[in-house]
């Protein structure tokens, strides 16, 4: 661990990349099961899931503010599902170190605690909707959710101005390639930014080999087509994928998340939901990170765990190179 300037501690690793970001799977349970995330059967009821206890989650919290983590994100599996996360949101803001706090979500909870999370002093939601189409999200998801998930995604507008909303939309050939439109429209109305993602070989039945990938490159021509202002923004996009259109409130950015190599500016840092630090998307066996938490170990050594964990991050995804992992991202944290 180095030392800034500043005397504030940072997380470098081989190849000079500061980690200040950690995305925390803090279930990989799900209400939902989306075809490209998880099979149907992907834990079946009555057997104990093992995941981190609170505790756990707000120990891990402290030790990344004070190894230089600066934004964590909640993730899953679905967070919204442990009955905890206002108090997780709320316990991450009040650690040293921590500036950012945020989720992902599928929405179908967000009723319960949008009014707390936002109290609690979440600083932004990413809500993952790929359909506003109720036969389409059924068969996307498997379950008959998407009414209640509207009124929530509707809800959650209201707080436009305190918290950062951006819609993880995940485009499949042939299944919502045809929504590019209305999700444009959502984002001409709504400050928010829609996120249009690349799928990545991480489901458990590999929908990923039955030709439904769509890669940036497609996603980018059929927007220009629905929006030619956005081809004179070639040279710009191939940097940012973020595009601002004249009138619109929000945004649409292209998330080419499988076919652009962003490794080289990679800040992130992973603990799946089972304990286990991962420094690489792509990395199959992490740090043990929980048989430690229960040893109580103590936070000298815990920092080097982290530390141990981010000299393994490797140069970049394919160096990784373990083959492509058929984990469900719920696993892992997406
Ligand atoms: N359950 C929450 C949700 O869906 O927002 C949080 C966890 S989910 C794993 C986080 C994000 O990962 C979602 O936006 C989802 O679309 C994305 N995701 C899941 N499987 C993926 C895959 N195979 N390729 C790309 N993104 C995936
Ligand atoms: Fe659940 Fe999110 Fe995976 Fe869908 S993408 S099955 S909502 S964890």
């Amino acid at each position: 661990m180095g030392e800034t300037g500043e005397k504030k501690p940072v997380l470098v690793d081989r190849y000079n990349r500061h980690v200040d970001y950690a995305r925390i799977s803090v279930t990989s349970r799900c209400n939902l099961r989306c075809v490209y995330c998880m099979r149907e059967g992907h834990r079946r009821p009555g057997v104990p899931v093992e995941e981190l206890h609170y505790r756990e989650i707000c120990r891990i919290v402290e030790v990344l503010g004070g190894s230089g983590v600066r934004k964590v994100r909640f993730t899953g599996g679905e967070p919204l599902l442990r009955d905890d996360i206002v108090d997780l949101v709320r316990y991450a803001k009040s650690v040293d170190g921590i500036e950012t706090v945020v989720l992902t979500t599928n929405g179908v909870l967000l009723d319960r605690s949008l009014d707390m999370l936002v109290e609690a002093g979440l600083d932004g939601i990413n809500f993952s909707l790929d359909t506003f189409d109720a036969d389409r999200y059924a068969a996307i998801t498997r379950r008959n959710l998407l009414p209640g998930v509207l009124a929530n995604l509707e809800s959650l507008f209201r707080y436009a101005d305190v918290l950062r909303v951006k819609i993880n939309v995940l485009l499949l050939r042939g299944i919502n390639s045809s929504e590019l439109t209305d999700f444009g429209e959502l984002a001409r109305k709504q400050p928010v930014t829609v996120r249009l993602m690349e799928l990545m070989p991480f489901d458990d039945h590999q929908i990923w080999r039955t030709g439904k990938f769509m890669g940036a490159d497609k996603i980018f021509e059929k927007l220009g087509n629905i929006y030619p202002v956005l081809k004179s923004m070639r040279g710009h996009a191939t940097e940012h994928f973020s595009f601002s259109l004249p009138g619109y409130r929000g945004k649409v950015a292209i998330i080419p998340a499988f076919t652009r190599n962003f490794c080289s500016q990679c800040n992130r840092l992973r603990i799946t939901s089972s304990g286990r630090i991962m420094s690489c998307l792509y990395s199959r066996n992490g740090i043990d990170l929980l048989k430690a938490l229960r040893e109580r170990t103590d936070t000298g050594q815990l920092r080097l765990l982290f530390q141990q964990a981010i000299d393994m991050k490797p140069k970049d995804g394919r160096e990784a190179g373990e083959a492509v992992p058929r984990t469900s991202m719920s696993e892992i944290g997406g």
